[in-house]
């Protein structure tokens, strides 16, 4: 062997032991792994159909939770592996650990809201003989996406005698769907010498819901009125009913493959349902974990944790009472529980889209296909409102995922600046828990079809299994 080679040799060797060498997940899984990435895209894909709200999300975590033998954890039959439904809206997994609790929780928090149109109280109206509802955008969306695109209607209306109407329209090809009109691109001139973010106005994301007259010419809003003897014909519901609902109008269809070599999957809401399932999947595998395991699915993470079913809500406390009490343990440890307790605040990222560079800091993105990412810290200006993961914690969960064959890289939302985000990371860091950002990075995210790999899909399925299996 000449110098020269064998310089070569040992350069290669000292850069392969030192220096980060980011590699595909496609690299680095085996023929049985790739099966697995692509059957977890089916079941993901069915998910994403099956809960496009948070009361649906909601529904279909408690059915497959119930199905593996999960109980009320407040009922009678409580047993190692429970949850809690709380007002239809969030819901919290628990699997008993073999540790006391006052060893600390692993717990999995994800959210199950996304950006939508929400109706307004009194949203149905006429106008030159056709028939709309009034919404007010949910969380933050470019509204120019929302124009033009068949949309479907899911929530329910409460009667005010207590009774529930469960509606869902346009999933169903036979369905209608909705949409919201757009100017023709003839007469918008002056639309588009404005800026976006002027151009469009939330007040004009009106749904078109109909058309046809009610009676003779001389009835009053006869489109508006036929609409109404709909809903009380098919629902059983009236104007005022309307006041008493939560209707969000969502984009319409099912989650689809994308690519030809379907290595991708488009769909609404993967933000934040790509971490909720994974979380969902991961729990579900769990089985006689060390520490007892959480997978927590919040509300309202769009619009800032608020509200009683939001991140923000002391809803965690009841949990661990709960579970202090069924072991015959006081509340009061509660504290002491959090503060030992380890965490995942499970959401998306954006990742590196090659049309917009300039936006990302390409060294420190996330990119499609390198597997799930965390994040030490979000935020903006200054790491400005965010929780800061500590390093010896960081240090913790790189451990865990190289052991468990987890493909992950870190990664940052956007140049220093450039704009920013937040989690529910935060609320959950301040009971004094270790907590860090992790989830699936995706393109077109809050678009209604965002794009996520189905390798990084799986690897964040085969993060969360890992942490909740760890010691
Ligand atoms: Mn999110
Ligand atoms: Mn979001």
């Amino acid at each position: 062997m000449s110098m020269e080679v064998q310089e070569k040799d040992e350069l290669k060797q000292l850069r392969d032991r030192l220096a980060v060498n980011p590699k595909l997940v496609w690299d680095q899984v085996d023929q049985a792994e790739r099966a697995a990435i692509f059957a977890y895209g089916e079941h993901y894909k069915t998910f994403l159909d099956r809960a496009k709200t948070e009361r649906e999300a909601v529904v279909e975590i408690e059915r497959q939770a119930k199905a593996l033998g999960f109980v009320d954890l407040t009922g009678k039959e409580a047993g190692p592996r429970g949850y809690y439904n709380y007002r239809g809206k969030v819901i919290v997994l628990v699997v008993q650990g073999r540790r006391p609790l006052t060893e600390g929780l692993r717990i999995v928090a994800s959210h199950i809201d996304s950006p939508r149109l929400d109706l307004k109280q009194y949203p149905l109206y006429e106008d030159t003989d056709l028939a709309f509802l009034k919404t007010h955008y949910y969380g933050g969306i470019k509204k120019y996406q929302w124009l033009a695109r068949p949309l479907a209607i899911h929530g329910v209306v409460i009667k005010a005698d207590g009774s529930r109407v469960q509606l869902t329209v346009g999933e169903d090809p036979s369905d209608p769907v909705f949409s919201v009109l757009d100017l023709l691109p003839h007469l918008a001139k002056k639309t588009m010498d404005k800026k976006v973010s002027e151009a469009f106005e939330g007040e004009k994301l009106n749904v078109l819901v109909g058309s046809l007259p009610l009676g003779d010419p001389e009835t009053k809003e006869r489109v508006k009125l036929h609409l109404l003897k709909y809903l009380e014909d098919h629902y059983g519901i009236g104007e005022e009913d309307l006041v008493s609902a939560e209707l969000e109008v969502v984009p319409a269809g099912p989650a689809r493959d994308l690519g030809w070599d379907r290595s991708l999957v488009g769909a609404y809401g993967q933000d934040d349902r790509s971490c909720a399932y994974a979380s969902l999947a991961a729990l579900l595998d769990v089985q006689e974990p060390e520490h007892t395991c959480l997978a927590l699915f919040y509300d309202k993470e769009e619009i800032g944790s608020e509200g009683n079913t939001g991140a923000k809500s002391f809803l965690l406390n009841e949990i661990v009472e709960i579970l202090l009490e069924r072991q015959g343990e006081s509340p009061q440890a509660r504290r002491r529980v959090l503060m030992a307790s380890k965490a995942l605040s499970a959401d998306v990222t954006g990742a590196l889209d090659p049309d917009f560079p300039e936006v990302h800091e390409k060294r420190n993105a996330a990119r499609l296909g390198y597997g799930v990412c965390f994040h030490k810290y979000g935020g903006s200006g200054g790491k400005y409102s965010t929780s800061d993961a500590n390093a010896e914690y960081v240090a913790w969960i790189r451990k865990i995922f190289q052991e468990h064959g987890v493909v992950w890289q870190a990664g940052q939302l956007g140049k220093v600046d450039e704009g920013g985000g937040g989690t529910i990371a935060k609320f959950l860091a301040v009971y004094g828990m270790e907590i860090i950002d992790c989830g699936t990075p995706l393109l077109s995210m809050h678009s209604p079809f965002e794009v996520a790999s189905k390798a990084d899909l799986y690897m964040t399925f085969k993060a969360f299994r890992a942490f909740f299996k760890a010691g």
